[in-house]
């Protein structure tokens, strides 16, 4: 049973089930995006795909987590800080794919300027992504 993960739940009036417990706890662990492949792997046979899937699905509705797109084409899925709730729930972050270790992180104090969009547009999402290396790939180089 992890503490953190449990209050995180009540914070968001979430029904505490084993499954949500156990994927948040993996996201509290690993500080970077997952994948919903990571995340299934990483619960192994305890909890099926479906499960996972719905699980992500409600996480994402109520401000849990945010997705994260990076270049390889699969949606990641990141923690969100505090602020987030069911609506308001916008980021404006940058996310960062590391062409070594290939992970993508959320740089939480790296914020998007306000880009003008032309008439007739209307924003509704921004997905900012910088491709480089990451601090702790470039500490081993
Ligand atoms: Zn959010
Ligand atoms: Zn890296
Ligand atoms: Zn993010």
């Amino acid at each position: 049973m992890s503490v953190a993960a449990t209050y995180l739940l009540q914070d968001f009036n979430l029904r505490n089930t084993n499954q949500r417990e156990e994927i948040l706890k993996i996201f509290l662990e690993h500080k970077h995006a997952l994948s919903h492949a990571d995340i299934e792997k990483k619960v192994g046979e305890s909890i099926d795909r479906v499960t996972v899937y719905r699980t992500l699905k409600t996480f994402l509705s109520k401000g849990v987590v945010h997705k994260v797109l990076d270049d390889s084409g699969v949606v990641k899925y990141a923690l969100c800080k505090n602020t987030c709730t069911t609506k308001e729930h916008s980021h404006d972050h940058v996310h960062f794919k590391c062409v070594e270790c290939g992970v993508t992180n959320c740089l939480e104090n790296v914020v998007v300027p306000e880009i003008p969009m032309p008439a007739g547009y209307e924003k509704l999402e921004s997905n900012f992504l910088m491709v480089g290396i990451c601090d702790q790939c470039s500490n081993t180089i």
